[in-house]
């Protein structure tokens, strides 16, 4: 599993890691068992937020007996909680149903009505007690990250996480750039679409599967492969199987040449840039 750097001064994180949002909908045994999997295979990054239901509570069954130093978990305050008070409160919350001392990460889920100084305050309050070890944003576009920047500055934005999969790459024009320039890991949600991954069937997925078959590969870990392409990019896929988090696990390996990146490229064109940065 490569790992990358999780912000200017942050630690090396596996570049797949595994996202938590409807992971409580199903089989909890399962959920449970597609988790430790995936940690086992080096997919140590898990993130969740206070927003997806039971996560947090399926999440701490799953890593009651793991050192905690191994992981790195990452969880969100919701807009409307984000307050001075109101994160800290949450962050706590969240701590709880994790069973777990501190986040390695705590996001805000994205821009609400609080002023980012409230929030930025709260998160630099959870650091300085030792309950949270970074913070970062979710939903950023780079005006809202200009903005951020410059109430807390530079070095202290962990990570901006934002949907990316290859039918949707608007982060690819102006957030991506912003991010590297200063220091800001991109981590894409949704990188399989959501439930809307690329059919076998079109043209698309049939030259996903024409690159895996040269790899003894799938399309899936093709697809992850491509949107980690640069070293900026970790990616956090959902999965409620084990089978489902050991293959992406393996696209943690993965590197495409040149030419197969120039192939994708070309079958997912980024697109002109919208008008705001697209979310689910
Ligand atoms: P996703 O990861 O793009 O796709 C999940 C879907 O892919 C599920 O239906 C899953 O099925 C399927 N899948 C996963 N691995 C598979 C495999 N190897 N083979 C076949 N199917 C597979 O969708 P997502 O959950 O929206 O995004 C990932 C994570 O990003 C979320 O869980 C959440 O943590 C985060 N997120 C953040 C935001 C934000 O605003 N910050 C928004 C959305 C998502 P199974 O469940 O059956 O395995």
């Amino acid at each position: 599993m490569q790992t990358r750097k999780f912000g200017t001064n942050g630690p090396d994180v596996s570049v797949i890691g595994q996202g938590t949002w409807y992971l409580d909908h199903g089989d909890r045994k399962a959920a449970i068992a597609a988790l430790r999997r995936g940690i086992e295979t080096g997919m140590t990054h898990i993130d969740t937020a206070e927003m997806y239901g039971d996560a947090e509570p399926v999440i701490a069954d799953a890593i009651a007996e793991l050192p905690r130093e191994m992981l790195f978990l990452v969880s969100k305050v919701l807009p409307s909680n984000a307050s001075r008070r109101g994160t800290v409160t949450a962050c706590e919350r969240s701590l709880r149903r994790l069973k777990a001392d501190y986040l390695n990460c705590y996001l805000l889920h994205w821009r609400g009505s609080y002023p980012l100084e409230e929030t930025v305050a709260a998160f630099e309050e959870l650091v300085a007690s030792g309950k949270i070890r970074s913070w970062g944003v979710s939903n950023f576009d780079s005006d809202d990250l200009d903005e951020l920047v410059d109430i807390a500055g530079e070095g202290k934005i962990a990570c901006n996480q934002v949907l990316y999969h290859l039918q949707e790459r608007a982060i690819e024009h102006a957030v991506v750039p912003w991010c590297e320039r200063h220091g800001v890991a991109v981590v894409a949600y949704s990188p399989f679409g959501h439930n809307d991954f690329p059919s076998p069937r079109s043209k698309g997925g049939e030259m996903l599967q024409a690159i895996a078959d040269a790899y003894k590969a799938t399309p899936r870990q093709v697809a992850l492969a491509f949107l980690t392409r640069t070293a900026s990019v970790l990616a956090i896929p959902k999965a409620s199987s084990a089978e489902h988090a050991a293959e992406n696990a393996r696209a943690g390996d993965l590197k495409l040449s040149e030419v197969e990146i120039a192939a994708l490229d070309k079958a997912f064109p980024r697109g002109p840039k919208p008008r705001g940065l697209p979310m689910l």
